[in-house]
């Protein structure tokens, strides 16, 4: 079994400032880091961390061969990313002291997925794989369309949220998984019980999990719904919490892992995520999520 990840690798360059830049502005930073992250990469280092077969397929420039390379060391199979001439994906991030961001986001040769790659990556898969894609990438009709066509499950991410969500063609879609603004907006709708008749009414085929914050997650199965408490932890970073749960709860889940167990460990990992600081270092590896499920 194994989960074919169609996912966005951005390379983050983050810097220290003491305000956001304002215009005709030129301001000195006082740190740079350059790392790994798009929610694709970020989703696909949570699936490995959980001791998933993930294959990734995604597109980088040919001089950020370096971020395959950390990919590979991670355990993701990067067969299907290719080195291309476009820009890779990024993004310039400015953090402030009070811990504040703004963002620039570049979508470069994540936006360069075509029908063509997504038949090759679909090749060799058999039918017990899942398929996982963010809205971060080109092509995701294509991507959920022969998906299904090959007979394998689809969970889709709709983060970062757009217009054009509403108008993929929902019904190849097994998995839903939404924080509560991406479910608000899909829905138009703000109290969560409306939310979820909204999700019964008009998306009967798909499974739906929204995930709630500390206020933990809740899940729509077709014969009952599941809420499931998020574990108690001081958090200092919530950044990629939400591709922790994903990664984590896939990777129990697709190895057949009943809902309520699965929903615990994506808990528990993300609960890990948000007391580190930072995106891709901030997940957990499967020993620290088991020792931490074994002290509850
Ligand atoms: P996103 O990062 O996509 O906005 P959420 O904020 O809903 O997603 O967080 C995803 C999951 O991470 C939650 O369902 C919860 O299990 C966990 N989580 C998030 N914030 C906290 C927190 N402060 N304490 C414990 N767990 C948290």
């Amino acid at each position: 079994m194994a989960v074919i990840n169609f996912g966005s690798i951005n390379i983050d360059h983050v810097y220290q400032v003491d305000h956001f830049v304002q215009p005709g502005e030129t301001l000195a930073s006082s740190d740079y880091q350059c790392l790994l992250g798009g929610k694709g990469a970020n989703q696909s280092i949570a699936l490995a961390r959980a001791g998933t077969d993930v294959r990734h397929v995604g597109k980088i420039h040919e001089s950020d061969s370096s971020f395959k390379q950390t990919m590979i060391r991670d355990g993701i199979n990067c067969k299907h990313v290719q080195c291309t001439e476009t820009p890779s994906g990024h993004a310039i991030i400015q953090v402030t002291p009070s811990a504040e961001n703004a963002i620039v986001l570049f979508g470069g040769a994540n936006q360069e997925m075509t029908s063509k790659d997504i038949m090759q990556a679909l090749d060799s898969v058999k039918s017990s794989d899942w398929v996982l894609t963010q809205n971060e990438t080109s092509s995701i009709d294509q991507v959920l369309i022969q998906a299904k066509e090959n007979g394998l499950k689809v969970a889709f991410n709709p983060a970062p949220m757009t217009e054009s969500v509403k108008h993929l063609p929902h019904e190849c879609i097994d998995l839903l998984i939404v924080n509560e603004v991406e479910a608000e907006e899909i829905s138009g709708l703000k109290d969560l019980d409306k939310i979820e008749a909204y999700f019964r009414q008009d998306w009967p085929h798909a499974e739906v999990l929204i995930t709630l914050g500390k206020a933990g997650v809740r899940m729509l199965k077709k014969d009952r719904t599941i809420n499931v408490a998020a574990f108690e932890v001081d958090a200092v970073d919530t950044t990629a919490a939400g591709d922790t749960f994903i990664g984590y709860f896939l990777s129990a889940y697709s190895d057949h892992a009943g809902s309520e167990a699965a929903l615990e460990r994506g808990c528990a990992a993300s609960a890990l995520a948000v007391t580190k600081a930072g995106a891709a270092q901030s997940i957990p590896s499967k020993e620290e999520v088991d020792r931490f499920l074994a002290k509850q």
